[in-house]
């Protein structure tokens, strides 16, 4: 029985991961030389959306175009918070383009990303990036929010949770978001050592491993991160139909 289960998850998984793959395979021939700005300072982040978008789109990072100003997220949802990446780094181009190496800009877009745990109603959400509050470099900062986490559960079986991202892109004034979601649990202990911030704890509904324990591509494939861009590219290809 339990076999038979775990084989449903895993080819629904296998669906999803090749859904995935030839959406964006298809995209590839219909976009062509689009540039997009990511805002964002997270070098994961930067990794995973360059792995995750087809080749007819170029992802420059803020390093590349020169905006090395911080970006305070005064939003209160997931929404506000990408979209006053996005408008930010946006507005900023329209006064800098020009020195931007190999010119035209055609949009700006931005994530932002929270851990929804069950039990805590929801929360970190919004405030998952610096929940437990410690001051340090990221891998201090990351390893102390996955010991709040752990601590806030400890005892508890109800240890369902979602990783839910929303990208906003802007292009040619408009906007444009999107939403991605995974479900899964948050494990008793930390397992793996890839990936990046709660990926150690986050274990993806169907799985018996952590995030930290799959390949990039393997995570890409169900991200909540790789199903925001996916939808993304969807768009981007209708816009240029
Ligand atoms: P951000 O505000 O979108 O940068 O994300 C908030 C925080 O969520 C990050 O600082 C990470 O701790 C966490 N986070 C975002 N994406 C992921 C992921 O893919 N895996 C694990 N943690 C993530």
């Amino acid at each position: 029985m339990l076999f038979r289960v775990q084989s449903y998850y895993f080819f629904c998984e296998l669906q999803n991961f090749l859904y995935l793959c030839a959406q964006i395979r298809v995209c590839v021939y219909i976009i062509k030389d689009m540039r997009l700005v990511f805002a964002s300072n997270n070098a994961h982040k930067l990794q995973e959306v360059c792995h995750i978008m087809p080749a007819g789109i170029e992802v420059l990072s803020l390093r590349e175009v020169g905006f090395e100003a911080e970006i305070e997220e005064t939003g209160t949802t997931l929404a506000e918070n990408s979209l006053i990446k996005a408008k930010t780094v946006y507005e900023w181009l329209r006064v800098h383009e020009e020195q931007v190496k190999g010119g035209c800009i055609d949009g700006v877009f931005a994530d932002d990303t929270g851990l929804e745990i069950d039990a805590l109603n929801g929360e970190p959400g919004v405030y998952t990036a610096r929940w437990s509050g410690v001051q340090g470099n990221e891998k201090e900062l990351f390893a102390a929010n996955r010991a709040k986490a752990l601590r806030e559960l400890g005892g508890q079986v109800n240890r369902g949770a979602q990783f839910k991202t929303v990208i906003s892109l802007i292009r040619g004034g408009d906007v444009l978001q999107v939403e991605g979601v995974v479900r899964g649990v948050i494990t008793e202990e930390e397992k793996g050592i890839g990936g990046f911030g709660y990926d150690p704890i986050f274990q993806p509904e169907g799985y018996d491993c952590t995030f930290a324990e799959m390949s990039e591509a393997e995570k890409n494939g169900i991200s909540h991160r790789g199903r925001a861009l996916a939808k993304l590219v969807e768009k981007i290809e209708r816009m240029n139909e």
